[in-house]
């Protein structure tokens, strides 16, 4: 059976970064056929016309060209013709995101979102996508991954190393597998049954078995929590290392990473690093949205509109409560034990502390306007605004908590994620917007509203001391010299306290510390400093370290602060304030320790 809409992709000319795409569509509108790109990317909440990278486009029919009239900034119409159109354009592919299109001589990397034109009228319609290795002698050993579901034998593709023919069932099935193409290096393994391809880019030396065995524990925790079968029959995870690189992106039967190649395990070292044990929640994080938000997904995302903003108040549902088991996947399958675990989770009390937006911005609102504001930061962020990621987790940590206790330890928010997956696979429906919180309650039987108005309509301190007494865990908060840092620590770890703080986060720079941010009422906000300013010196000390900020403060003596703000030398004098009470410690409250976190 031929297809009415295919799709020929193949990277022209590497050093430029292009690729080339060819479309047919064998049966056009009639009217004149209208064709679009996405401006957002599904995972990544921010307008990103994908369009401005499109660099030339034309269009022929049996030969001849075809005119094409730009609608708008993403959008373009055909002339009518009779017979198929062929439209051809090329891509300027150089973003090393994981949301964006990437070509260079070592490897190729994109989303359908930034190559693939839809067909106006045949988004629901079935399509092919042929993709071919770059041409010459330099890339026959290029190798191509992807979930995409192949439509030539398994013999040919394998003889072809990945690239050949593949077919999606829809627009929105074609822009939700990623491709990777180049010389990478990869590991198989199965969990719960299911076939997993861990593929690794980039030049690294690492111990790529010992990371196949780790992340299978984690896939089958996840597959387990949420019951068998997984819900996709292969799945490809696919990683891009290089420095000071972090980040990724979910898709229903894949994911693209990107991370520090010293965050991959060393051969032949035991135990797990920092670096490894971020790599792996970056994994279990990415894992877990296969199931909450690519298919348990807020209504206002089926169908996404890839057109313009889609706003929903419940991210905190799919990016908080993600980020709370992530991290808990990782004790629960045995990678790591509870004082590691209480750890981490200290280090996102500390994260949200930190921010003096808690005390301004809902959770709700801190969802809504994604958009505008999460994924697009500045200096005053952590004044104005409070991560769902961050305080979605803490707010994740406090129901299941809540549910348990008032469930008399029955119930957990396990529970109420499985419900939330049963519906989704019994009527495969968006989650409205109200329709969270009602679940929740059904389910565990509890009037939770209380604890929603609260946690995501208001500013109020979520009630975890209590919660976390609880479970024999005492929580709270210290001034901690390592004010720089992601901060909080378990247990017996004592950092170093300070009684005065600066009351700015600073950065080495060239010159002295660059202020990154300054906080709200703080010492340098009183004495006029302003983010940006760049700290020379100290009462005329010169000063290179962040830390040196703090250090030098003491009680009842101002401190002439010398700073650049611009290319101009100013004076600022600067009153110690006490130091804020922001490095979250927990610890054994003596006792019987609770069942949480451990199950
Ligand atoms: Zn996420």
């Amino acid at each position: 059976m031929s297809v009415s809409v295919l799709y020929r992709l193949r990277p022209l000319a590497v050093a430029a970064h292009v690729f080339d795409v060819t479309l047919t569509v064998s049966q056009p509108a009639k009217k004149g056929q209208v064709f679009r790109l996405p401006v957002w990317i599904p995972g990544s909440y921010m307008i990103r016309e994908f369009a401005r990278h499109i660099v030339t486009i034309k269009a022929q029919a049996g030969g001849k060209p075809v005119a094409l009239c730009k609608l708008d900034k993403q959008s373009w119409q055909a002339d009518p013709v009779e017979g198929p159109l062929v439209l051809n354009y090329q891509v300027y592919a150089y973003d090393l995101s994981v949301r964006g299109a990437y070509l260079d001589q070592q490897r190729g990397f994109f989303n359908g979102t930034s190559v693939f034109l839809s067909v106006d009228g045949y988004e629901q319609s079935p399509c092919d996508v042929v993709i071919e290795r770059p041409r010459g002698k330099d890339f026959h050993d290029w190798r191509l991954a992807t979930s995409l579901t192949s439509r030539d034998d398994a013999k040919d593709l394998e003889a072809q190393h990945g690239f050949g023919r593949y077919r999606a069932q829809s627009y929105d099935e074609l822009i939700d597998h990623p491709v990777e193409m180049g010389r990478f290096e990869q590991v198989e393994f199965k969990a719960c049954g299911v076939p997993h391809r861990f593929v690794v880019s980039g030049r690294f030396n690492a111990d790529l078995k010992r990371l196949a065995r780790d992340v299978k524990r984690i896939c089958e925790w996840h597959i387990k929590l949420f019951g068998q079968p997984a819900p996709f029959d292969r799945y490809v995870f696919m990683l891009f290392v290089g420095a000071e690189i972090y980040g990724g992106l979910e898709h229903r039967s894949s994911t693209a990473l990107m991370a520090e190649r010293a965050d991959l395990p060393a051969r032949d070292v035991e135990g797990i690093s920092d670096g490894y044990l971020r790599l792996l929640g970056l994994i279990s994080h990415e894992y877990f949205h296969s199931w909450n938000v690519k298919r348990i997904k807020p209504a206002a995302f089926v169908p996404y509109d890839l057109t313009q903003e889609n706003y929903t108040r419940l991210l905190w549902a799919f990016e908080g409560v993600t980020s709370y088991y992530d991290d808990l996947a990782l004790l629960r399958c045995g990678l790591i034990d509870a004082p590691r675990y209480l750890g981490l989770l200290a280090q996102t009390f500390s994260m949200v502390e930190r921010a003096n937006g808690r005390n301004k911005q809902t959770l709700e609102d801190s969802s809504f306007d994604a958009w505008i504001k999460y994924y697009r930061q500045d200096e005053n962020s952590p004044n104005s605004q409070v991560s769902y990621y961050t305080k979605g987790a803490l707010v994740a940590l406090a129901l299941d908590l809540l549910i348990r206790r008032q469930s008399h330890q029955s119930a957990s928010l396990d529970d109420v994620m499985r419900a939330l997956w049963t519906r989704w696979r019994q009527t495969q429906n968006g989650v409205a917007e109200d329709e969270w919180e009602h679940l929740a309650g059904e389910v565990t039987g509890l009037n939770l509203q209380p604890f929603f108005e609260s946690a995501l309509r208001s500013t109020e301190v979520l009630p975890l001391v209590e919660l976390l007494a609880s479970q024999g865990i005492k929580l709270e908060f210290t001034a901690a010299q390592n004010g720089a840092d992601r901060g909080g620590f378990y247990a017996d770890a004592q950092p170093v306290s300070i009684a005065l703080g600066f009351g700015a986060k600073g950065a080495s720079d060239a010159l002295g510390v660059k202020l990154v941010h300054v906080h709200d009422g703080g010492a340098a906000q009183t004495a006029g400093l302003s983010a940006g300013d760049v700290v020379v010196a100290l009462d005329g000390l010169r000063v290179s370290q962040p830390d040196q900020l703090s250090a030098c403060l003491c009680a009842g003596r101002n401190v002439a602060v010398h700073a650049f703000r611009r290319d101009e030398l100013m004076t600022f004098d600067l009153t110690p304030a006490p130091a804020s009470a922001d490095t979250c410690r927990l610890s054994p409250l003596g006792g019987a320790p609770g069942a949480w976190p451990m199950v």
